[in-house]
């Protein structure tokens, strides 16, 4: 009898929240692959009642390799609509989605509006060859993040048609602040002279930002971090860094750090005065929710930020603009401050 009265309760338990709140709190069930996308969907569905958002991926962690749990495939099934990066960012995902678009389940790519503009870059493979591939790290240029803004915002309001008018004020609220963000980040990396400005790190994640910052690139790895980085790909990176005498280099977020660490040593075995960055780069991950670069603006501000800061600690002359008032997260001063010995 007790047994019973148990599995009642349990029954009581599971079934009654979702009894009593479906109609209202989960009248949209959204889900969102990487941090990026969840940021997004946050921002422009701030306000709406009843949509719930089931973020996939967590901080630091690595997209092209991320492999969809049972719970994300069960999450995706019960959900209207599916809002992912695209261009082949989320590797592992492609056959769940095709069968996800079959059952009329709306996946939305935030790159879709970026390729259609034509600002979508194509990419190099490991062997150097030009690949007829598009980078996938379309968001590090905060213009195109703009037109992600309001491309999903469409999606949200073609879904949701009752709220249509304030996902697009908050898309519109959202892209001037994005428009500030572009302009203090780049009258501040402009400020480094341009024979100066490389970034040098694990994978080809910052080709957008260095498009639409100025800055020439260089990554160990192509850009995706499925293929192994080799000792050819290590060599030619320590070469690249004593040629363009190069003082600062950058280990992401998202990807372990041996290989910048061993091109490091290898330039340092050759007398050279390099250093790591005095942050990790974010790079296909954002931080934890609750820090700084755990938003879209923290993030890309961070990153922004560690660049210059690196180079100044390095005797490099910068010139970092005041913040711009009012635009949030407004960087706390440990980021705004840098620790050259960090
Ligand atoms: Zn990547």
């Amino acid at each position: 009898m007790g047994h019973r009265i148990w599995i009642m309760a349990m029954l009581f338990a599971v079934l009654c929240p979702n009894a009593a709140g479906q109609s209202e709190a989960e009248r949209l069930r959204i889900v969102a692959t990487t941090t990026q996308a969840a940021d997004l969907m946050r921002i422009l569905s701030a306000d709406i009642h009843g949509l719930s958002l089931t973020a996939l991926m967590g901080p630091g962690v690595d997209p092209h390799l991320y492999q969809p749990t049972e719970a994300d495939i069960a999450a995706m099934n019960a959900a209207q609509m599916v809002v992912y990066s695209g261009l082949r960012l989320e590797g592992q995902f492609d056959t769940v989605f095709s069968a996800l678009a079959e059952q009329g389940i709306t996946i939305y790519a935030l790159g879709a509006l970026v390729k259609d503009a034509g600002f979508i870059i194509g990419g190099f493979d490991l062997s150097e060859t030009l690949v007829n591939v598009d980078d996938p790290h379309f968001w590090f240029d905060p213009l195109n993040w703009q037109l992600s803004a309001e491309g999903l915002a469409g999606a949200l309001a073609a879904l949701d048609p009752a709220n249509a008018a304030a996902y697009l004020a908050n898309a519109a609220a959202y892209i001037e602040e994005l428009q500030r963000l572009y302009e203090w980040a780049d009258a501040g990396l402009r400020s480094i002279a341009e024979g100066q400005r490389y970034l040098v790190t694990s994978h080809d994640a910052f080709q957008y930002f260095g498009g639409v910052f100025s800055w020439r690139l260089q990554a160990i790895q192509g850009l995706s971090t499925e293929d192994e980085a080799g000792v050819g790909d290590i060599q030619d990176t320590v070469d690249f860094v004593i040629e363009n005498d190069i003082p600062v280099l950058f280990v992401e977020s998202s990807v372990p750090p041996d290989t910048i660490e061993a091109v490091i040593a290898a330039a340092r075995a050759q007398g050279r005065d390099v250093r790591i960055g005095i942050r990790e780069l974010f790079g296909d991950a954002m931080g934890e929710p609750d820090a700084f670069g755990g938003t879209y603006i923290g993030m890309l501000a961070q990153n922004a930020l560690t660049i210059m800061q690196s180079y100044q600690c390095m005797g490099v002359a910068v010139e970092i603009g005041a913040w711009p008032p009012g635009l949030n997260p407004e960087p706390p001063e440990e980021i705004w401050n840098a620790d050259c010995d960090a």
